[in-house]
């Protein structure tokens, strides 16, 4: 369903007995020669991600100390460190800067600053901040927990099921690529449930342990003990679903009419900032690489243009 995104020589993809780099410590090599052939297109983003951490832990720092200051012997009470507006920033140019190196380790840890962004006291999330964290949780397989995150940026609701309507969006979503994040957690529970029906209906055995675990990373586990049951429960499923992502795609369409045509190119297109269409590419290059992620998706998307609903 998503692409193979495990740790492996940046070069040859060889999986065992890796260095990793000793500046960034976010890519890996199987030896020096890879390292230094990798080293031209790697310098400048591996740099900048060095500095950047240096420059906040050096912030992170000094916030420990004032905070120690204020609070005297209470601090040690504290893991934490006072928190403002400048770190906000530098943290989130981290992130970014990480996501440029975009292998699992890059993912993994862009993910934890921004997760450690919402501790940030008065600082409202942006669009970017929303869209990174559903994005590496999805680009991680974490499709649950990315569909939390955009249920709870809308609503104090507790539960959160993916198979509910996209209705609790309309009106709320902030923007398309967050409606169009919705959008891709659905399509992978549908891919990963077509997957099961066609298991289901070749007779095969839907134990098989890898559909087990994708219907599981989908929180869609329930149809592997329902035995004769699958199929009809499948089948409204996956309908379901479809019609769910065609609304989805329309809701998109209509708070920005050419994202779906856009999203394709915008990894090409994404300096500058904004773009002639105004659009806001940051949040949308996020989404872009959720999809990218996902095998079959932009194809998936396709087929809604050709043939609207
Ligand atoms: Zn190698
Ligand atoms: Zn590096």
């Amino acid at each position: 369903m998503s692409s193979d995104l495990v740790i492996s020589c940046m070069v040859c993809g060889k999986q065992d007995n890796l260095k990793q780099c000793a500046q960034c410590k976010l890519v890996h090599f199987c030896g020096q020669e890879h390292q230094r052939s990798h080293w031209p297109s790697h310098k400048a983003v591996c740099k900048k991600v060095a500095k950047l951490r240096k420059r906040l832990e050096e912030k992170q720092k000094i916030g420990r100390e004032s905070w120690a200051e204020m609070t005297g012997g209470l601090s040690l009470q504290f893991t934490g460190s006072r928190r403002d507006g400048v770190q906000y920033k530098e943290q989130l140019q981290l992130a970014e800067q990480e996501l440029e190196i975009d292998t699992l380790v890059a993912i993994e840890s862009a993910l934890n600053h921004v997760v450690d962004l919402r501790n940030v006291p008065f600082q409202p999330l942006s669009d970017d901040v929303l869209e990174m964290a559903t994005s590496c949780l999805i680009r991680l397989g974490r499709d649950q927990e990315a569909y939390n995150y955009l249920k709870h940026w809308v609503s104090r609701y507790k539960d959160h099921d993916v198979l509910e309507s996209p209705d609790i969006f309309e009106g709320r979503a902030p923007s398309a690529a967050f409606l169009a994040s919705v959008f891709l957690v659905k399509l992978r529970l549908f891919t990963a449930a077509e997957a099961a029906r066609h298991c289901y209906t070749q007779g095969g055995d839907c134990s098989n342990p890898l559909i087990v675990a994708t219907l599981k990373k989908c929180g869609l586990d329930y149809v592997v003990n329902e035995g004769p049951e699958l199929g009809d429960q499948l089948n409204n499923t996956i309908r379901m679903l479809q019609d769910q992502m065609e609304e989805l795609y329309l809701q998109v369409k209509q708070l920005q009419p050419d994202f779906w045509s856009k999203l394709p190119t915008v990894h090409e297109n994404r300096e500058p900032r904004h773009d002639n269409s105004g659009m806001e590419t940051q949040p949308v290059l996020h989404c872009y690489r959720a999809f990218a992620a996902t095998r079959g998706s932009f194809e998936f998307v396709q087929s809604f243009t050709t043939d609207p609903a």
